[in-house]
């Protein structure tokens, strides 16, 4: 009972709202959610407004590119709008923040496609709830000569990048996947920029 999420019960009603929200939250635990919400209680009001106008707004103003599939206020988004990235080349990613990974390594200079997931029979992801078919649609007119598979190095980035690149192959086109190098089972968004960069370096044929 000496856990601190048990003292959530105690707390008025709102602020114990305001906890359960934060702790929905990706990476933030019992502990820091409580943090968070009397943190957000100290704040001013104007403070607090700010931060709920930033999460509406999000919800309103962003939607998704039309050609990449990254989340984006203007469409095209600024990456594909961008007349210095080389078109003949896409990176295939699975989340939008693995696009931030691969930018930080200032190494790739070509346009993305995020697919928003991975194939994952035990979580009942197949290739339809990806967007696998927009891909498959942006690269019929031939501008698009290669495209590198960065699905995370894990089973289910390990099988997605397979069943595309099967799909890829008798298009004609290049299909590479990121070297070895990346720890296995991790994920692109946390590797460290300079494996990344050498990674996509040494891609290899799928
Ligand atoms: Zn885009």
């Amino acid at each position: 009972m000496n856990e601190p999420w048990s003292f959530q019960g105690r707390a008025a009603a709102p602020v114990a709202r305001l906890i359960e929200e934060l702790h929905r939250l990706p990476g933030v635990g019992p502990k820091g959610a409580q943090r968070l919400a009397y943190h957000l209680l100290r704040a001013t009001k104007e403070e607090a407004q700010a931060l709920a106008e930033a999460i509406l707004d999000v919800k309103e103003r962003i939607t998704l590119c039309s050609v990449c599939q990254n989340v984006t206020d203007v469409d095209p988004c600024v990456i594909c709008a961008d007349p210095g990235r080389d078109r003949s080349l896409v990176c295939v990613v699975e989340e939008p923040l693995d696009i931030l990974a691969v930018e930080r390594t200032r190494g790739f200079h070509g346009l993305y496609h995020v697919l928003h997931g991975s194939i994952s029979p035990m979580e009942g992801v197949g290739p339809e709830q990806l967007k696998v078919r927009e891909l498959l649609e942006r690269l019929r007119d031939g501008v698009v000569k290669e495209v590198i598979m960065a699905t995370n190095p894990n089973l289910e980035g390990e099988a997605t990048a397979m069943y595309i690149g099967r799909y890829l192959q008798p298009l004609g086109l290049r299909v590479t996947r990121l070297a070895r190098g990346l720890p296995v089972g991790g994920d692109i968004e946390y590797a460290d920029d300079q494996t990344l960069a050498r990674a996509l370096e040494n891609r290899q044929e799928l």
